[in-house]
């Protein structure tokens, strides 16, 4: 049965929060992706979360599909992780100095992912890619960077840019505050377009440092790329001497242990981390071969360095959280779950000819309101496919089921997500989808 005309939720005591914080935060959050601007309302300032559930500070419930925009794979509040936190906590916040739960972590991690030999950890994705950057440049004694168009990889300078006009392009900053001579480093090249990425290799040759992708771009929409062209870039990275990097700071331990790597069996030269390696906590890393990490100080010339870098408490999330995704099945489930829910509403849309197209990876889904069947480019995305998403997205609070406030971004299952949950969610997303479509 389809529901119709469900009244707004109320938002009262978050209108009042976000009235508050506009005063202390620019545009009223710490983070731009936090503000409702492109759907409807003020933001919801959320009260606590717990398994797939979030309450704003209203007191409404929803079914969470943002997972604090990646890192909650268990779901809120996993009570393995709060235990581990909270035991590791009563030893002392930080030390600044080497403690034994980093090597801990890191042994978990390295002994379980046959791509990286050693790594570094930061305090954020941004953070990691960063280091990945300077470490190219560093190693190959080269500037250039080519990135692609749609791909996100934190608010570094020389990676906030956006392609120009033409198949190959200098950037053009995408933020005021970058000096055009930083984007001048980068070069812009559409996703899944090998011949632009070998033009770039002709144009500039010997001077590109590194080729840095998402393996899996998760940052507008999910764009899903050939293996092929993951493996031809591979290839023409190691004839010209250039660094692969897979930013797989959503994709890393989301698709599989050994994330993006893993999952099309590639093996890039650097790879950056961020997100689900901290349980919750802020925690990046960048690993590599031991060849390329030994140019890292102190051992080698490549400068990075971190106050709070491998924090006790963040590394004890990472370990609890990390601990439960290496068991057997852990992905396989998770997986299965996720791709059942993602088909039952490509299903449901097509049968109702709704112009959506539901693309969905390990446990990343995105419903793209588009008539296309497959999408795997910036390009391919109709920006005005946004007003449909805009209705989609209040429907669907209205109901109780809590997507980013953004058609651009993807949707995240945790294993905290029951079938029943995953039940609910989706008949509310087919009362949204005919509300969106009415
Ligand atoms: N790289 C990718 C692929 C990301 O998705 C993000 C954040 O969403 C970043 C880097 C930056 O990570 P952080 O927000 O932790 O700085």
């Amino acid at each position: 049965v389809t529901t119709v005309g469900k009244p707004d939720i109320s938002r009262e005591k978050s209108a009042e929060l976000y009235r508050k914080s506009k005063t202390f935060f620019p545009g009223g959050v710490n983070s731009p992706v936090r503000a409702f601007k492109s759907v409807y309302g003020t933001p919801l300032f959320i009260e606590k979360g717990d398994g797939p559930y979030l309450w704003d500070a209203d007191g409404n419930k929803f079914i969470d599909f943002c997972c604090s925009w990646g890192p909650l794979i268990l779901g809120h509040n996993n009570a393995k992780i709060r235990e581990k936190v909270t035991e590791t906590a009563l030893k002392g916040m930080t030390f600044g100095a080497p403690t034994a739960i980093e090597n801990e972590l890191a042994e978990l991690i390295l002994k379980n992912n046959k791509f990286i030999q050693k790594l570094r950890f930061v305090s954020s994705g941004t953070e990691a890619v960063m280091s990945a950057i300077r470490l190219a440049r560093g190693y190959t004694k080269r500037d250039k960077i080519v990135k692609f168009e749609g791909c996100y990889h934190g608010h570094i300078d020389s990676l906030l840019v956006k392609a120009g006009s033409g198949l190959v392009t200098f950037g053009e900053t995408s933020s005021a505050g970058v000096p055009e001579s930083f984007a001048k480093e980068t070069i812009v090249v559409p996703l899944n377009n090998i011949e632009a990425v070998k033009q770039a290799f002709t144009e500039y040759k010997d001077q590109i440092a590194a080729v840095i992708i998402e393996p899996i771009p998760a940052n507008n929409g999910l764009l899903l790329q050939d293996v092929e062209f993951l493996m031809e870039l591979r290839e023409i990275t190691s004839k010209n001497k250039s660094l692969l990097i897979f930013d797989e700071v959503i994709s890393g331990f989301r698709v599989g242990f050994e994330g993006a790597a893993g999952f099309y069996q590639i093996q890039p030269d650097i790879i950056t981390y961020g997100k689900i390696i901290g349980g919750g906590m802020p925690v990046g890393a960048y690993g590599a071969s031991e060849e390329i990490m030994s140019n890292i100080s102190p051992e080698g010339a490549v400068y990075q360095a971190g106050t709070l870098s491998g924090n006790p408490i963040a590394m004890a999330a990472g370990i609890a959280q990390l601990t439960e995704l290496n068991r057997l099945g852990f992905y396989r489930d998770l997986n299965n779950k996720t791709k059942e829910f993602a088909d039952a509403i490509q299903r449901f849309a097509s049968a109702r000819s709704y112009r959506v197209c539901v693309q969905q990876v390990g446990s990343i889904f995105w419903i793209a309101f588009s008539d296309k069947t497959k999408i795997q480019s910036a390009a391919d995305i109709d920006p005005t496919s946004m007003e449909k998403f805009k209705i989609f997205h209040r429907e669907c609070l209205n109901r109780g089921v809590y997507f980013g406030p953004s058609g651009y971004e993807v949707g995240f299952v945790s294993a905290a997500h029951t079938k029943i949950d995953l039940e609910m969610a989706k008949r509310t997303i087919f009362d949204a989808l005919d509300i969106t479509f009415k």
